[in-house]
């Protein structure tokens, strides 16, 4: 670094060269680099004459997707393959169809939609996007805060015994978005208590989207299916994952894991949305991933891509005082914490200096962080160039946002 973070002449002169240079730099999206996506450009040439199957996969049909495609989302989310279907091209997509399965059917406690108020538990920060779906179904949003290896159970469970119209919590239980945690078996099996406190009339909706996805050796996640025939919760949990960030983003398999009783229930309202996926794009992943074992093979390309880029944001972040951030072993994104009141002038600074950076508030329920302290980075899409300019502004800009609180 050319200049001193603490100098505010300096660092203000900094930030009018950097604001000069035009640059258009973004940070807001996790999306997959070029580099990560042409690691499966070998999608394009499969020869699917080559799938032989019983089943005609130019046909409607196989409502539950192809047995050898379940295989694979029965491997990553650790589920038993009769328990998982094989969807289309979105996880998002399954997770919206099955909320709208409890309202218009329930799991055994009557339609929610005859339900005056029905509340989520909602793990902050979060996924801005399973907060956008709450709001989608009208679901009462209550945020609860991380631990660094999963949600506060005892906070979780306080307002499980006290709110009745809480009936499930948003879990991302590996390098979580944004803030990189992976839930550990204390709080797993504490998941599986709130269950048991309601009864089973509680949905653990289990966004495993980054369950492959690490990038430095990880924690193992505990297995979520089998703790939960032994507390006698499997109704409770409902498991996805996809494959937009192992092929293509958006382009991909999607999964949904559940139990037996749940999968019977679902597929009322799921067989009303589709006649069958596209099971083209089923064999065609088939054939290009080959097997699990060559899968998580295929994830040690992409972790080769984004372990310098994790790094990259690890060295500018170690400049800072005054702030804190999250350290991931895999997964998307790095959590930075501000201190208190700073997250939209920092959001505000980097802008004029050309960095987009995701808006403030977006990782809290109705987009509103109480402290506004926390700004989500996703340091994938870019190069390792354009990374290390977007780090500088941000670094800059974080500096002087804390000088000028100062004043
Ligand atoms: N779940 C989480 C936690 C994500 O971070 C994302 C994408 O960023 C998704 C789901 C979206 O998955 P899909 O592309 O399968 O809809």
């Amino acid at each position: 670094m050319t200049f001193s973070l603490d100098n505010e002449v300096e660092l203000e002169q900094t930030f009018q060269d950097l604001k000069s240079n035009g640059y258009n730099l973004d940070l807001t999206r996790g999306k997959p680099s070029l580099e990560q996506l042409d690691l499966s450009s070998g999608l394009f040439s499969i020869n699917l004459a080559k799938f032989s199957n019983s089943i005609d996969i130019r046909n409607y049909g196989e409502l539950l997707g192809l047995e050898v495609c379940r295989e694979f989302g029965s491997k990553i989310l650790k589920f038993p393959k009769e328990n998982v279907i094989a969807g289309g091209n979105s996880s998002l997509t399954l997770m919206s169809q099955y909320l709208a399965s409890l309202y218009l059917h329930g799991s055994g406690n009557g339609p929610w939609l005859s339900s005056e108020r029905i509340s989520f538990l909602c793990p902050v920060p979060g996924y801005d996007r399973h907060f956008k779906l709450c709001e989608e179904f009208g679901i009462n949003m209550i945020p609860i805060p991380l631990t660094g290896s999963g949600p506060n159970i005892d906070i979780a469970k306080r307002l499980v015994n006290e709110d009745p119209s809480i009936k499930g919590i948003w879990c991302v239980p590996k390098h979580s978005n944004p803030t990189g945690e992976i839930y550990n078996e204390e709080c797993i099996k504490g998941l599986l208590e709130l269950a048991n406190i309601r009864k089973n009339d509680f949905k653990i909706l289990w966004d495993n989207a980054y369950a492959v996805h690490d990038f430095d050796p990880s924690e193992d996640l505990a297995d979520i299916f089998m703790l939960s025939k032994e507390s006698k919760t499997e109704d409770s949990v409902i498991a996805f994952t996809s494959t937009s960030k192992i092929t293509f983003a958006g382009a991909g398999i999607s999964f949904i894991a559940m139990s037996k009783n749940n999968l019977g229930l679902f597929c009322k309202h799921y067989s009303s949305t589709v006649i069958g996926p596209d099971k083209v794009n089923q064999a065609r992943h088939v054939l290009f991933l080959k097997n699990y074992e060559n899968l998580l093979n295929h994830m040690k390309g992409h972790a080769e891509i984004l372990k310098p880029k994790f790094e990259m944001v690890e060295k500018w972040l170690s400049h800072l005082n005054n702030c804190s951030w999250t350290k991931p072993k895999g997964g998307y994104f790095v959590s930075f914490n501000s201190a208190p009141g700073l997250a939209k002038k920092i959001i505000k600074l980097s802008e004029e200096a050309g960095l987009k950076l995701t808006p403030a508030g977006s990782t809290f329920p109705y987009g509103v962080d109480p402290k506004d302290e926390n700004i989500r980075l996703a340091p994938t899409a870019c190069t390792l160039e354009e990374l290390e300019k977007a780090m500088e502004i941000f670094v800059v800009c974080v500096s002087l946002a804390n000088l000028e609180s100062k004043v």
